[in-house]
């Protein structure tokens, strides 16, 4: 019989169950509740939150809504246009923005006031992620946003990076890669001051899950196809281990990526609910 074993720290992170949580108690007595973008990058977990009346509103969707109608502002956080635009609506606004994710737009614009027009705050995250955008908000734009130290090295070569550098990271991006990045700034001699705003709880479960992935014959990383941790947790199984599958739910397992002796362990993205991890090591356990 196959043994399956659950990462004990995969599944939501705080600020998603903060999200969620707030959204069913509204839903508790509500019939329907929007929510500005899908509320967690997972398919099913949308799934079951839409049967209990959550909507998913696109930003230009806004004016549709009637004043006094909740609009929920997710875990990602938004810039300010979108809070000043909710309050010309008369909108209610249900605030779910992770704390972590709070401090870290307001260190973007403090950072920011304290360099006044003098040098560039450079930011690492994925662009147009809604996170990216809530903080490039904070400062009008005026940021640098780069995926990768390839791109940095092009803004840096076009002469778009002043000294001195405030640098961040959106709060789901991999440590190794930001510290490339500082890495590379630091080579250039560029006055730099580096904060630290990689989330603790996704730098912890990128420490751990390596060990994790090497300690299984099989990893079954279960994730929604849009989430951006999803895709970086998942890249890192695969290097600490090539039998890494990616899966939505169950309905994308294949039994012939096992053997009986195997020892498969299953993990997850920060938005990949507890309940479909326990569904999926239910369905491999059952294999044989
Ligand atoms: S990953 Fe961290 S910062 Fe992002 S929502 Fe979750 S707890 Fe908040």
């Amino acid at each position: 019989m196959i043994n399956v074993e659950i990462d004990p720290r995969s599944g939501f992170c705080g600020g998603v169950i903060r999200a969620i949580d707030k959204a069913e108690r509204y839903l508790e007595n509500q019939p329907r509740l929007h929510s500005l973008g899908e509320m967690v990058h997972n398919e099913a977990e949308l799934e079951r939150l839409g049967a209990k009346g959550l909507i998913s509103l696109r930003h230009e969707d806004m004016e549709r809504l009637s004043p006094g109608e909740a609009l929920l502002i997710r875990a990602h956080g938004e810039p300010p246009a979108t809070y000043r635009k909710a309050a010309e609506l008369g909108l209610d606004i249900i605030d779910c923005t992770c704390p972590v994710v709070l401090r870290l737009q307001e260190s973007i614009l403090s950072a920011y006031r304290q360099l006044d027009g003098k040098g560039t705050i450079v930011i690492f995250g994925k662009i147009g992620h809604a996170e990216v955008l809530g903080l490039v908000g904070q400062v009008g734009g005026d940021a640098v946003v780069v995926e990768n130290t390839a791109q940095l090295k092009e803004h840096f070569e076009k002469g778009e990076i002043q000294a001195p550098v405030e640098l961040f990271s959106q709060t789901t991006m991999n440590p190794e890669e930001y510290e490339d990045i500082c890495n590379y700034l630091t080579s250039k001699g560029i006055a730099l001051n580096v904060h630290n705003t990689i989330c603790r709880q996704v730098a912890e479960r990128h420490r751990m899950l390596a060990d994790f992935a090497k300690g299984h014959d099989v990893i079954v990383f279960v994730s929604g196809s849009l989430s951006s941790n999803g895709r970086v947790l998942f890249e890192l199984c695969r290097s600490a281990n090539p039998r890494t599958y990616m899966v939505g739910s169950v309905r994308d397992i294949d039994g012939k990526w096992f053997k009986p002796s195997d020892s498969v362990g299953v993990c997850g993205a920060t938005s990949t609910p507890k309940w479909l991890l326990e569904e999926v090591a239910r369905h491999i356990s059952t294999i044989s």
